[in-house]
């Protein structure tokens, strides 16, 4: 029976890679449980003078190799076990990269779709009042997901900061740079999935100037759109999709216009010259590479079969079930697993952290040569894992992640 909660899918992973790397039964308990976990709730008066109650949580998965980090999500079917998976990846995902960082995550269960501008301001700093005691810089530094922006920071930023009572820009990453954000942030996590697709391209021999396609026409997505282009010499994007519509047009879309098109009118749909498909046939469609950039368990067993990418870049956390990687196995797609493939956000606001400790900001050429070697270093050490294991991309990320964090926590002395 295919599983379908997000947590369960991300205890099975890795459960799979300590079995490869024959950990111990101490470290694996240690692994597959977040260290902490803060459940709350808070109150905020709405436009209509009523008082909503909202549910929200802040999990500090693993901090062994460092401080928690991870988005805030702002989303109606916000699930503690949701927030526990992602929070577990982000532990992966720091680790693959090898920045001195653990995993953490957090989420309020609201919908930013139905709220005025107001409405979010006051659940933003209601959310940061809240967790203010357990995160800081030396703790626990947040950041955005889905339906939080660099907006949602500064609000929490500035919130933290009354409460500290002193400048603590490094407390949240992703920032506008007016108020300590870096050069580079808004397109780094798109950036880094494309030049995992440039490392993909050169190892197999796939041709990135072909089709792609892009499940997800947000942040990650539109960068995404643009950059293949850029980074990799070509490409012809022939579908993408949001959660309103998804649209296709064999001879290619432009996606600086359909970026502007989103930007417009919120949708990608009825832009000109597409033709609306169902949603599904988005990923099954015949393109040399996929972004999957919407959000978890978007190729299962249902339609993995039917995916004829060659390769899959996971901008998405957690976009494929275990079963359905088996059957991408089998069938030969290269899937650059998450936390490889969208390592180049949280990679970032790394660099972000740095430069606001030192008050001191590099330029954008910097911040992406240096996303550039990390990300590059990462793709071919999880090669080699997975030449070493002979094991698919996901399980080779995992056991270079989860081998990290296990030696850290036994240095430690915790197991
Ligand atoms: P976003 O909110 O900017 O965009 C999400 C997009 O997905 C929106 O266009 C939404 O309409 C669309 N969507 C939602 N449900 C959909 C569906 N069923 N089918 C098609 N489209 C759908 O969020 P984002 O920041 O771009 O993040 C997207 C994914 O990437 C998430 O899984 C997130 O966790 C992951 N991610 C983002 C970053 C980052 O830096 N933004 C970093 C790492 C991972």
């Amino acid at each position: 029976m295919e599983s379908y909660n997000s947590f369960k899918v991300a205890q099975q992973q890795v459960m799979e890679s300590a079995k490869l790397l024959n950990l111990d039964q101490a470290t694996i308990e240690l692994l597959i449980y977040p260290q902490r976990e803060f459940k709350f709730t808070f109150p905020v008066r709405m436009d209509d003078d009523k008082v909503k109650i909202f549910h929200a949580w802040r999990i500090q998965y693993n901090y062994a190799r460092g401080p928690a980090k991870g988005g805030i999500r702002f989303h109606p079917d916000e699930t503690v076990d949701t927030i526990r998976a992602l929070a577990c990846w982000m532990t992966w995902k720091t680790a693959v990269v090898d920045l001195p960082l653990g995993g953490g995550k957090g989420g309020v269960c609201c919908d930013p779709k139905t709220m005025s501008e107001r409405e979010l301001e006051a659940v933003s700093r209601g959310y940061i009042r809240a967790i203010a005691p357990i995160i800081g810089i030396e703790r626990d530094i947040p950041a955005p997901d889905v339906y939080t922006n660099p907006q949602t920071m500064t609000w929490m930023m500035d919130e933290y900061e009354t409460i500290v009572n002193k400048h603590q820009p490094g407390i949240l990453t992703d920032k506008p740079q007016q108020v300590g954000g870096t050069e580079g942030r808004r397109d780094a996590t798109a950036r880094g999935g494309v030049i995992n697709v440039r490392e993909a391209c050169k190892v197999y021999g796939f041709d990135p100037t072909k089709t792609y396609a892009i499940q997800g026409f947000g942040n990650a997505g539109q960068r995404a759109a643009l950059l293949h282009q850029e980074l990799l010499g070509g490409g012809k994007l022939i579908a993408v999709s949001d959660s309103r519509a998804a649209i296709f047009n064999p001879d290619g879309f432009d996606p600086k216009e359909l970026v502007m098109h989103k930007l417009k009118t919120g949708t990608v749909k009825n832009f000109p010259g597409a033709k609306e498909i169902q949603h599904n046939e988005l990923l099954t469609l015949d393109v040399e590479i996929l972004y999957p950039a919407a959000l978890e368990n978007a190729i299962t067993s249902q339609n993995a079969d039917n995916i004829k990418a060659k390769i899959i870049s996971e901008l998405a956390n957690g976009p494929t079930t275990p079963e359905a990687d088996i059957i991408l196995n089998k069938k030969g797609v290269h899937v650059i697993p998450d936390i490889l493939a969208s390592a180049g956000g949280v990679t970032v606001s790394y660099f972000e952290m740095v430069q606001d400790k030192y008050s001191y900001f590099w330029d954008e050429e910097q911040v992406q040569q240096r996303l550039d070697k990390k990300i590059s270093k990462a793709y071919h050490t999880v090669q080699e894992a997975l030449r070493e294991k002979k094991v698919h991309p996901r399980l080779a990320a995992m056991v270079v992640g989860v081998a990290r964090v296990a030696e850290a926590c036994k240095l430690r002395g915790w197991v």
